[in-house]
């Protein structure tokens, strides 16, 4: 039954310290103590920190954090920290590392830590002009942007170029300014944004007419991290071959580039891996991933965001290109002990390394799902993690919980009715 006494209009509950929020809302929820307790307890997230990177905080939720190994970036071996709830996900980062490691593992590059601001201004009498009158004011714009952060100017970054789009808007013509700024080892998002807005009223002034939205885009397809690697056929053999394993694989990546329905969910394997690293490393898992998709678009048809082919000698070569707006300071990054922590596993001291890396995790576990899918079938690999999941959503506890979940997969049938029979059992034996 609903509760229709219970009201969500609490005044000034920004205010209140996170136990005073945690105790209204456990009263609000008929919470008991043991849920309450573990709410509070934030683990290795001090709850005042954790109050001033969000707002009205009454706890934190842990993820698992795994290390993937094997990997081989540029020359280097790289342990990758990987926060995920999802099982396979840091298995599959290992697997394929390790099946193109004696290869050379992955070359990467970057197109550079370029961001993208957008300033859009409407009601323009003359947009093409006006156009032209902003591009005119490039070394004016220039010093306005550079003014505006003084500290991202000293560690080499800045304001790098103006584009001006008269864009063909249901509105009528709309002018977009886009200023082009080298954010460094920054995100950037804020850094952007305030040029952005600093700038507006000149960009409204100059054009004559007026500016509304000023804000990044995270399209930041200036910033496109670029990861390769081949795998020799006798390292993905197995019992089908290395040839059949290959064209499979080759089959599965046509398959995404031509089929949306198929790229999305090609493109959330990618993100699987993605996202685990940019979580990990306090960055901002919805801006690389609105970035990612927008790229996988960008030619009017979503497809996929990585690409298979053969080698003249008949290997499997793998590559992928992606935007990376990730960065070692600013947001959580800097704040967040953990995505310190993270940083100092990957010993990435540049935020170019740490998007090269990721994009190379990316591409990773892209072959290892389509290696999968395209053999033995997603399932299998998943079936024991899941199984364990499976066993304790049944009520299995401790040692219970490896017992079941062997039983579920040597059944073949990895389901709760079943695991909860298979508990019993176990409960009846002991
Ligand atoms: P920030 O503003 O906290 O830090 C960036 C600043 O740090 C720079 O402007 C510079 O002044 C300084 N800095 C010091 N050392 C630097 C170095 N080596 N290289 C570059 N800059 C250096 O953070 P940010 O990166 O501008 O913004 C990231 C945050 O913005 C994230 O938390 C993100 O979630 C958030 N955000 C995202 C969006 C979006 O993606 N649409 C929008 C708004 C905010």
């Amino acid at each position: 039954m609903t509760d229709t006494t219970r009201s969500s209009r609490i005044p000034g509950f920004h205010k209140k310290s996170p136990a005073e929020r945690l105790a209204l809302v456990s009263d609000f929820a008929g919470l008991d103590a043991a849920a309450a307790a573990r709410l509070s307890d934030t683990g290795n997230l001090d709850l005042g920190l954790a109050d001033r990177l969000v707002e009205n905080v009454i706890g934190s939720m842990n993820i698992p954090l795994g290390i993937a190994t094997n990997m081989r970036v540029d020359g280097e071996d790289v342990l990758i920290p990987m926060a995920t709830e999802e099982s396979s996900v840091v298995a599959a980062v290992c697997n394929a590392a390790r099946q193109c490691y004696d290869a050379g593992g992955f070359t990467t590059s970057m197109s550079g830590t370029l961001m993208i601001a957008q300033i859009q201004a409407v009601d323009v009498a003359d947009p093409h002009a006006a156009r032209l009158r902003i591009l005119g004011r490039r070394e004016e714009i220039k010093a306005i942007c550079d003014g505006c952060d003084p500290v991202l100017l000293s560690f080499g970054g800045g304001f790098r170029d103006v584009e001006v789009r008269v864009l063909d808007s249901r509105g009528g013509p709309m002018l977009v300014t886009h200023l082009i700024v080298d954010t460094r080892d920054a995100m950037g998002a804020n850094a952007v944004n305030s040029m952005a807005e600093t700038l507006a009223p000149h960009i409204a002034a100059w054009s004559g007419g007026r500016v509304y939205l000023r804000i990044l885009s995270n399209l930041a397809d200036r910033r496109l991290a670029r990861a390769h690697a081949v795998w020799p056929l006798d390292q993905i053999g197995g019992q089908i071959g290395g040839e059949a394993v290959r064209d499979g694989i080759v089959s599965a990546y046509h398959f995404a580039a031509a089929d949306p329905y198929r790229a999305a969910t090609h493109n959330k394997g990618i993100m699987n891996g993605v996202s685990a690293v940019v979580l990990a490393t306090g960055n901002d898992t919805r801006a690389v991933e609105a970035g990612a998709h927008a790229y996988a678009a960008r030619g009017g048809q979503y497809g996929s965001l990585t690409r298979f082919e053969v080698t003249a000698d008949g290997q499997l070569s793998g590559s992928i290109e992606l935007p990376m707006a990730v960065g070692l300071i600013g947001g959580a990054t800097k704040a967040h002990p953990t995505a310190q922590a993270c940083l100092a596993i990957l010993g990435v001291t540049s935020a170019e390394r740490l998007a090269r890396i990721i994009a190379a995790v990316g591409l990773a576990q892209n072959f290892s799902a389509l290696k999968a899918l395209a053999t033995t079938g997603i399932q299998k690999g998943h079936m024991a993690l899941h199984a364990q999941n499976i066993a304790m959503m049944a009520g299995a506890v401790g040692d219970e919980i490896d017992r079941v979940a062997a039983a579920l997969v040597e059944r073949g049938s990895v389901r709760q009715d079943v695991a909860q029979a298979v508990l019993q059992d176990l409960r009846g034996e002991a």
